[in-house]
């Protein structure tokens, strides 16, 4: 019995001091290691099988994170950096766990060479703060008429990707409906709706002024369209609960029968009643509308779909500034609301209800068509992506020049900052500039260049004064990617500095890890010993 065992449960496992630390690296590592393949325009994709057998093919880092379940904890930890990158700007994951894996490698160099892992971590910090400061210095300032500017952030980050045959339209069509939405440069994703259609090609993707609803109205005799639409938004069931408790109800002979369904149908005609008077001739529904009930709107002229999403409720309340009704005895003119025209439209295979001309402009829609639900949820993905940049880049109303350009230009500027400061903490500085280089030198190399070529080039240039030259892929030159089209929001480079850093540092930090009795599977250097 080992010494821990006498304080902690039989099996549980220990690692210590330098073990865990290489234990944890070399966890960050791999999964850096596995999704850096997948960095830039020439990127390869991966398919990825779930245990159940579906399949994913993409190039997205946070997606292949996710579906791949790593177990190790340090490993988590860096998935979850993807995932704050993801959801703070939408873009830029693999950048931002490449980084934390190369300062992590570059870390275990330094605990070799004997440096406490506390000096690292100091070092860590001051670059990182100076790489903020750097990264604001280096940047142009853009505004909402910049749509040249935002639809190249759109392409640059949709370049590689499933979508990219459609990235002048998905350009196009994203920069109009953020602009559309945005209020004093700040965009609202809840006034987007994404619909995604099966049938025709990704080509026909296309934005949409209104709303559009996967939904049917519930009877073919209703009108088809219906002009100068007011429309009642409802949360509650049109139909007759049945006994909350459970309740017998005797009858006794054929007339009682009658005069029960007589009650629920007068019941309902009632409320379709209430719903015309109020001048409604659209009614959304979120809950059920029984057969009585469609019977009473349909003679009524109204058109009525049910069983609409809450989210999707809550766009159309936003859309046509109706309130949404939770007891119809309430129901007024001024509580509905207010669109153009509403409409059912057959798409493909599928039946859809537009509602459009919204009292609220803001409310757009983007149809995602495609052949294949493989396709349309790349399409969503880039899609997503592209709204994110784009929001993010109007947000802040910075940008910076990609391609590596903005990586070898912190790099540069960072080695003459860790020159101001004495022995180790200037090696830790200089070893984080150094990790930021690895982003050119990946994209070279996933697109078949010479990366140690292109890197010297990229200094060059750099020293030169040539400070937004980076790799443009799209001519395989080296050259001015501010001006190329070859450009990223500030934030993505922001938030993947500072998040990597943060778990690069907190994984430094530890030197003792301690796993439950039936937490062991991952966390055993002997786990990694078939990878070496
Ligand atoms: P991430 O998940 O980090 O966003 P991507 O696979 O999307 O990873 O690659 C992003 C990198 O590709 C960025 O550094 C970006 O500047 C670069 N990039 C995008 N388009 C081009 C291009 N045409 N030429 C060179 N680099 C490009
Ligand atoms: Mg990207």
């Amino acid at each position: 019995m080992s010494r821990d065992n006498y304080v902690l449960p039989e099996n549980s496992n220990r690692t210590m001091g330098r073990d865990a630390q290489r234990n944890n690296i070399m966890a960050a590592k791999i999964v850096a290691d596995m999704i850096k393949t997948t960095l830039g325009p020439k990127g390869m994709d991966k398919m990825l099988v779930s245990s159940s057998g579906d399949i994913t093919i993409t190039n997205d880092g946070v997606t292949i994170l996710e579906e791949m379940e790593v177990e190790h904890p340090a490993a988590k930890m860096m998935v979850e950096i993807a995932r704050t990158q993801e959801k703070e700007v939408g873009d830029g994951t693999t950048t931002a766990v490449m980084l934390a894996g190369r300062l992590l490698e570059n870390a275990e160099e330094l605990l070799d060479n004997r440096i406490h892992p506390t000096t690292i971590i100091k070092g860590y910090r001051k670059a990182t703060e100076k790489a903020q400061e750097i990264l604001k210095e280096l940047s142009q300032t853009i505004t909402t008429n910049n749509d040249e500017i935002l639809r190249s952030i759109v392409k640059t980050s949709i370049t590689g990707k499933g979508a990219e045959p459609i990235k002048e339209k998905l350009s196009e069509i994203i920069v109009k409906a953020v602009k559309q939405v945005a209020e004093n440069n700040k965009a609202d994703m809840n006034n987007i709706k994404i619909v995604k259609v099966r049938g025709g090609s990704m080509e026909d993707t296309e934005l949409i002024e209104g709303i559009v609803l996967d939904k049917e109205r519930v009877n073919n005799d209703m009108p088809q369209i219906v002009r100068e639409a007011r429309i009642a938004l409802v949360d509650v069931p049109l139909e007759i609960k049945g006994p909350e408790t459970e309740t017998r109800i005797t009858i006794n002979n054929p007339e009682q029968l009658q005069g029960f369904i007589d009650r629920e149908d007068r019941i309902l005609k009632g409320i379709v009643e209430k719903i015309q008077m109020s001048g409604a001739n659209v009614i959304f529904c979120q809950k059920g509308i029984d057969d009585i009930a469609q019977y009473y709107l349909t003679k009524a002229g109204i058109y009525a779909c049910r069983r609409i999403t809450k989210n999707d409720m809550e766009k159309l309340s936003r859309a046509t500034k109706g309130k949404i009704i939770s007891n119809i005895n309430e129901i007024t003119t001024e509580l509905l609301g207010r669109a153009e025209i509403v409409e059912e439209i057959k798409e493909g295979e599928e039946i859809m209800t537009y509602v459009r001309g919204c009292k609220n402009p803001k409310a757009i829609t983007i149809m995602i068509r495609g052949g294949t639900e493989h396709v349309i949820d790349e399409v969503e993905r880039a899609m997503v992506d592209g709204l994110s940049v784009v929001s993010s880049a109007l947000k802040e109303g910075m940008i910076v020049a990609g391609g590596g350009a903005i990586e070898i230009e912190l790099s540069r500027r960072l080695r003459q900052y860790s020159q101001t400061f004495p022995g180790r903490e200037r090696l830790a500085i200089e070893r984080f500039s150094e990790a930021l280089e690895q982003i050119p030198f990946t994209l070279a190399e996933n697109a078949g260049l010479d990366p140690i070529d292109t890197i010297t080039e990229l200094k060059t240039a750099h020293d030169q004064g040539r400070r937004n030259h980076g790799l443009n892929l799209l001519t395989g030159r080296i050259e001015d990617n501010l001006q190329a089209g070859i450009i990223e929001p500030t934030k993505v480079k922001s938030q993947a500095i500072s998040s990597a850093s943060e778990v690069a540092t907190m994984i430094l930090r530890i030197d003792d890890v301690i796993a439950a009795n039936d937490n062991k599977k991952g966390m055993r250097p002997e786990a990694f010993e078939h990878l070496d």
